[in-house]
C-alpha cells in the first residue's frame, strides 16, 4: 500500500478483518467506500461485515483464550511492550494513515493519537506487573484472599474521532489481563485498526488472542454486544448508541464499561491568568476540530473578564489555519464526514434561531487547496448571545463550535455548568485555589481540569457521570473492569 492507501496500480486498498491472526475477506464479501474527510473521496474499501464474521472472531477469541489466560503475566506484558515499540517505530506510516482516514492534522496524530496509542500498550504492559491481591483475616476463624482472573471473551468498540487512541485504550488493558478480545473501530476510520493487526503478528501476538471486525455498529457492533459468548463489552461512542448497547447487555448480565458523549462546561473566572485561559480554551475547544468527547464547548466567564476575553478569543479563533491536514502549517483539518459537517451546519443555524451571534466563523471555508475542494471543512465556530439552557448549549454538537456566556456568581456558574445530561469533564480557570477546590468538588463531572485541559495521567480513573457513562477507564479501574474478583476463604 502507499502512504494515500492505493495499491501500486492504483486500485484502492481493500482493507480486511483479522480473525485468528489471519487477514481476510469478509464471509458475505461485502465492502463499503471509506471516505478521505480532506477530499470528500473514497480511497479505500472496508469490510461490510455481518453477525458471521463476529461468529468466526469469537471462536478464535474462544479458543485462544485457555493459552493466553495462563500466560504467566511477564510474557504477556513482553508482547505489549513489543507492540508499543513496533507502533513507535511505525509512527510516520501510522500517523499518516490516521490523518487521512480521519481528516485531523497529521501534526496532531503525529503528536498525540499515535505516541498514546503506544502509551496505551506500555502503561498496561506494566501495569499487570505491579498488581496486588487483596487479603483478609477473619479473626481466629478464616483467610480469605482474592483472585483477579480473566473474563474471557471481551467485545471492545470504539468511535471515529481518536481511532487507534481509543481502540488501544480497550485493546491493552482487555489482553493484558489475560482476556482475548473481538474489537470493532468505527466504519468511518478503519485504516488504523487494519494495520495494528500487522503489528500485533510481528509482534508475536498469539493467533485469535486479538480479533478485528470492520463493519457498521448495526451489523458487526450490535452482533458483538448481542453474542452470548462475549462476556463484557467495553464501548466508546454516542449516547445514543451506548444506550443500545445497555439494552443488549442488560438481560445477559453482561459487565459493560459505557464511555459517551458531552457537552463540557469550560469555566472562567475573573482572576484567571487570562492568557493561559486563552490559550487552553483554544486547545479545548477546537483540539481535533472540537472533536473530542473532552472538548469545551460552553465556555462560561465571569463578567468583569468577558468582554477582554471574548475579543481575544474570537481573534485567536479567527487565526487558527484551517487547511489540508497533510500540510505541516494546518491547526485545523476536516471534518470526519459530511453528516457530521451538516450536523454542525445544523446546530449554527439552530443557535441563531436560539438568538445567538457568531462572533467568528459560521461557515465552510474557502477550499485550502485543488486536491481538498470537495472536502468537509467547517470554519471554527464562536457563538455570544445565546440563553444558557437553549438546545445549543445543551446538545452534543461535536464539532469546531463554542458558545461563551457570561455568569457574575461563583453558585449561578456551578448551576449553569450542572444544568445539562451530560457530565464527562470540565475546565476551571482561577488562580484562587480555595474556589477552585470548591469548584471542582461541586462540579458533577468525572474530570475537572483546573488551570489545564486534557493532560491526562493513564493511572487516574476516566469516565462520566449521567448521560457521558457508567465505569470508569483507566489504571486500577481497567485492571478491575477485564477482570472477575474471586474469594478463596480458608478455614484456619
Ligand atoms: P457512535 O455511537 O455512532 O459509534 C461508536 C461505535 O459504535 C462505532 O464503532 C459504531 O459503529 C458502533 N455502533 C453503532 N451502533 C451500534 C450498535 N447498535 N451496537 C453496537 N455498536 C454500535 O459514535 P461516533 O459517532 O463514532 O463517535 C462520536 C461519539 O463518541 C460522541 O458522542 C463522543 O462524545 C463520543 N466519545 C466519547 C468518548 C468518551 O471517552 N466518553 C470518547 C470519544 C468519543
Amino acid at each position: 500500500m502507499t502512504e494515500k492507501g492505493q495499491s501500486a496500480a492504483g486500485e484502492q486498498v481493500r482493507i480486511l478483518n483479522f480473525i485468528d491472526g489471519e487477514y481476510v475477506e469478509p464471509i458475505g464479501g461485502k465492502y463499503l467506500e471509506n471516505i478521505e474527510p480532506a477530499t470528500g473521496k473514497p480511497y479505500s474499501l472496508v469490510p461490510d461485515s455481518d453477525q458471521r464474521d463476529v461468529e468466526l472472531a469469537v471462536s478464535a477469541a474462544q479458543k485462544a483464550f485457555p493459552g493466553w489466560s495462563r500466560t504467566p503475566a511477564a510474557d504477556r506484558s513482553r508482547i505489549l511492550l513489543r507492540i508499543a515499540d513496533l507502533i513507535e517505530r511505525d509512527l510516520d506510516k501510522l500517523a499518516r494513515a490516521e490523518s487521512i482516514d480521519t481528516g485531523k492534522p497529521l501534526s496532531l496524530a503525529r503528536n498525540l493519537d499515535i505516541p498514546r496509542a503506544a502509551s496505551n500498550f506500555r502503561f498496561f504492559a506494566t501495569a499487570i506487573l505491579h498488581t496486588e491481591n487483596e487479603a483478609h483475616v477473619t479473626d481466629g476463624v478464616a483467610f480469605n484472599y482474592t483472585l483477579r482472573l480473566p473474563l474471557g471473551v471481551v467485545g471492545l468498540i470504539s468511535p471515529w474521532n481518536l481511532p487507534l487512541y481509543l481502540l488501544s485504550w480497550k485493546i491493552a488493558p482487555a489482553i493484558a489481563c489475560g482476556n482475548t478480545a473481538v474489537a470493532k473501530p468505527s466504519e468511518l476510520t478503519p485504516m488504523t485498526a487494519y494495520l495494528l493487526g500487522e503489528t500485533c503478528r510481528e509482534a508475536g501476538l498469539p493467533n485469535g488472542v486479538l480479533n478485528i471486525i470492520q463493519g457498521t455498529g448495526q451489523n458487526v457492533g450490535s452482533a458483538i454486544t448481542a453474542h452470548p459468548k462475549v462476556v463484557a463489552v467495553s464501548f466508546t461512542g454516542g449516547t445514543v448508541t451506548g444506550r443500545k448497547v445497555a439494552e443488549t447487555c442488560a438481560p445477559l448480565f453482561k459487565k459493560v464499561s459505557l464511555e459517551l458523549g458531552g457537552k463540557n462546561p469550560n469555566i472562567v473566572f475573573a482572576d484567571a491568568d487570562l492568557d493561559a485561559a486563552i490559550t487552553g480554551s483554544l486547545r479545548s475547544s477546537f483540539a481535533n476540530q472540537g472533536q473530542v468527547c473532552l472538548c469545551g464547548s460552553r465556555i462560561f466567564v465571569e463578567r468583569p473578564a468577558y468582554e477582554t476575553f471574548v475579543q481575544r478569543f474570537t481573534d485567536e479563533t479567527g487565526r487558527l489555519k484551517v487547511g489540508d491536514p497533510l500540510e505541516k502549517s494546518t491547526e485545523q483539518g476536516a471534518i470526519v464526514s459530511k453528516v457530521q459537517v451538516e450536523k454542525v451546519k445544523f446546530y449554527v443555524d439552530l443557535a441563531q434561531h436560539e438568538g445567538g451571534k457568531v462572533a467568528v466563523g459560521g461557515s465552510p471555508p474557502a477550499a485550502p487547496n485543488e486536491r481538498c475542494k470537495d472536502g468537509f471543512f467547517f470554519c471554527p465556530t464562536v457563538i455570544t448571545d445565546l440563553p444558557v439552557s437553549c438546545r445549543t448549549n445543551r446538545e452534543e454538537i461535536f464539532g469546531p463550535v463554542v458558545s461563551i456566556t457570561p455568569f457574575d456568581r461563583e453558585e449561578e456558574v456551578i448551576h449553569y455548568a450542572n444544568d445539562c445530561d451530560y457530565g464527562l469533564a470540565s475546565s476551571v480557570w482561577t488562580q484562587n485555589l480555595n474556589r477552585a477546590h470548591r469548584v471542582a468538588e461541586q462540579i458533577h463531572t468525572g474530570t475537572v481540569w483546573v488551570n489545564c485541559w486534557l493532560v491526562r495521567d493513564l493511572r487516574v480513573p476516566f469516565g462520566g457521570m449521567k448521560q457521558s457513562g457508567v465505569g470508569r477507564e483507566g489504571g486500577n479501574e481497567a485492571l478491575h473492569f477485564f477482570t472477575e474478583p474471586k474469594n478463596v476463604c480458608i478455614a484456619k
